[in-house]
């Protein structure tokens, strides 16, 4: 059966009720990479929330299924286990939890009886991918998360990504606090990654579509996908600016 991540008329609100998806459909079929872009306060971040189940908003039409299976009212965790990745756009510290350990057991979740990594197989393992993102040997032996700058995070999350191969992967603003360097390593990561991975990518700037070529852009503009198009639509964005969308129907 063809792997895909179908977002089926969404809409969904805060706890309090203030409504933010107005109506999603998006269908993101591996191994393609979608990308979501659009202004501040369009819902792109509430999108990410609502796919990975955060308890911060409800649902209150439509649905999201993964390869088939309705995940619309699934933990974040079932749907982790199901193969849903998510990065975060404001990776959150967890003091006390050991980045490298935390990595290894996660890996080996995933992994059959038998084929589960020693700590030295594992410690090898990352620190190869670990050279290939440019992040310090260091840096894995610290905390996850813990006391890194906005880019080490990022970094950290590509890495967690490449190790733990998720079938299906959102990712909000990877690139956002970036240098042109480390944004480079985040899109290379990326390009050469050793799996069939759905992506969909969530960025305001267009910076980092210099280096990924995206099969599918979409335009989230006030809860609601306005336009979608290829590469060239992000191009098309990055001279027009978003403003007159506003008064084009979808
Ligand atoms: P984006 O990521 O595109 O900038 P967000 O999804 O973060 O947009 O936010 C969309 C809108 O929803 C904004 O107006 C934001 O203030 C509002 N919003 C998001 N989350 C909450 C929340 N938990 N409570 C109240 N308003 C929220
Ligand atoms: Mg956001």
């Amino acid at each position: 059966m063809m792997k895909k991540l179908v977002i089926d008329d969404l809409f969904a609100q805060t706890l309090e009720g203030k409504e933010i998806l107005k109506g999603i459909n998006l269908t993101i079929k591996q191994p393609e990479m979608h990308v979501v872009m659009g202004p501040n306060g369009g819902g792109k971040s509430t999108l990410a929330m609502v796919l990975m189940g955060h308890p911060g908003y409800k649902i209150t039409r439509g649905k999201i299924s993964l390869n088939g299976k309705d995940i619309t009212n699934l933990s974040p965790d079932k749907r982790a286990r199901l193969g849903l990745f998510l990065g975060f756009q404001y990776p959150v510290e967890v003091p006390g939890v050991n980045f490298s350990n935390f990595l290894r057991m996660a890996v080996n979740e995933e992994r059959k009886k038998g084929d589960k990594l020693s700590p030295i197989a594992f410690r090898n393992l990352l620190l190869d991918k670990a050279g290939q993102l440019s992040v310090s040997e260091d840096i894995v032996k610290r905390m996850l998360n813990e006391g890194f700058s906005g880019g080490e995070k990022k970094k950290a999350e590509i890495l967690q990504l490449a190790l733990l191969k998720p079938t299906f992967a959102v990712l909000d603003e990877p690139d956002s606090g970036l240098d042109v360097d480390a944004l480079k390593y985040i899109a290379k990561t990326i390009n050469s990654l050793d799996f069939p991975l759905g992506l969909l990518l969530i960025t305001h700037y267009q910076r980092i579509l210099h280096y990924l070529k995206p099969d599918f852009v979409h335009i989230l503009l006030n809860g609601k996908i306005v336009k979608s198009g290829k590469a060239v639509l992000a191009k098309q964005i990055e001279n027009s600016g978003y403003e007159h969308l506003k008064y084009e129907k979808p």
